[in-house]
C-alpha cells in the first residue's frame, strides 16, 4: 500500500505518520527526516539543503527525486510506505508517478490533513522531540507523562528543530501554499484524495485516517 501524507507544515503529518507505523507494520518515509539527517552526518547532499532548509525554502526536486527513489527501491517488499513530506511539487508528484509505474505500484491514498494557519504557528513553535528515539512532542498539548523524561525510551535529551523559528515558518508556509497545494488538484482528479480535519484531537484524526485506509 502506499499512503501520502500532505498538508502544510505542522499539520501533523509526522504525528500520524508513527501512528500508523505502529498500528499497519507501515514503513515511514520521511524526506524532511532524511534531510536532516543528511545535513547531521555532513554528506555533499546535507551541505546543499542545509541553508535551503533554513530559510524555510523547498529543496530542489532533482535531489529530493534522486533519494526518495533510493528508499522507495529498498522498501520494495514493504507491507506498504507513507510518504511523509512528498511529493511537495507538480514536479515531485510527476515524478513519483513514474517511479511507482515501474515498481508495479499505485498510489492507493493521499490523506490532505487541513489545518488554520494561526494554530499551526502555535503548534510548531511548542514542538520539540526525544534526541534519542524520535518521538515527538509538544509543550502545550503532548508533553512526555514525567517532565524532562522521554515517554518512550526513558532519555532526558530534547531537541527543537532550527527551522521551526516564526520567520522560518512563514516561508514554509508559503513555499506550502505556492507550490505544495497545487499538487492538491492533481490527485483530486486522479480520485484518490481524501480531505480530513486536522485541527480536530490527534486520536480523531487518526480514526478518521483508519477509516480511509480500511475503507469504511
Ligand atoms: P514540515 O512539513 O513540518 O515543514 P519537513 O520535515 O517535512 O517539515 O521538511 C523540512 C524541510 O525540508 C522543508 O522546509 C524543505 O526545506 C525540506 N523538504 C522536505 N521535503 C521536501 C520535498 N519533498 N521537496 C523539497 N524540500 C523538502
Ligand atoms: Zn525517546
Amino acid at each position: 500500500m502506499i499512503l501520502i501524507l500532505l498538508g502544510a507544515p505542522g499539520a501533523g503529518k509526522g504525528t500520524q505518520a508513527e501512528r500508523l507505523v505502529t498500528e499497519y507494520g507501515l514503513v515511514q518515509l520521511s524526506t524532511g527526516e532524511m534531510l536532516r539527517s543528511e545535513v547531521k552526518s555532513g554528506s555533499e547532499l546535507g551541505q546543499k539543503a542545509k541553508e535551503i532548509m533554513e530559510s524555510g525554502q523547498l529543496v530542489p526536486d532533482d535531489l529530493i527525486i534522486k533519494m526518495i527513489s533510493v528508499r522507495i527501491s529498498q522498501e520494495s517488499d514493504a507491507e506498504g510506505i507513507i510518504l511523509d513530506g512528498f511529493p511537495r511539487t507538480t514536479e515531485q508528484a510527476k515524478a513519483l508517478d513514474i517511479m511507482l509505474k515501474e515498481k508495479d505500484l499505485r498510489i492507493n491514498h493521499v490523506i490532505q490533513l487541513e489545518v488554520n494557519e494561526e494554530e499551526i504557528v502555535e503548534r510548531l513553535s511548542g514542538r520539540f522531540s526525544c534526541t534519542d528515539c524520535g518521538m515527538g512532542y509538544h509543550e502545550k498539548f503532548s508533553a512526555p507523562a514525567n517532565k524532562g523524561i522521554c515517554d518512550k525510551c526513558k532519555s532526558t535529551n530534547f531537541t527543537r528543530r532550527s527551522d521551526d523559528s516564526p520567520k522560518t515558518l512563514r516561508n514554509r508556509l508559503s513555499a506550502y501554499k505556492e507550490q505544495t497545494a497545487l499538487i492538491l488538484p492533481y490527485y483530486s482528479t486522479k480520485g484518490c484524495l481524501k480531505s480530513i480535519d486536522g485541527m480536530a484531537e490527534m486520536d480523531i484524526v487518526f480514526d478518521e485516517i483508519k477509516k480511509v485506509i480500511d475503507g469504511d
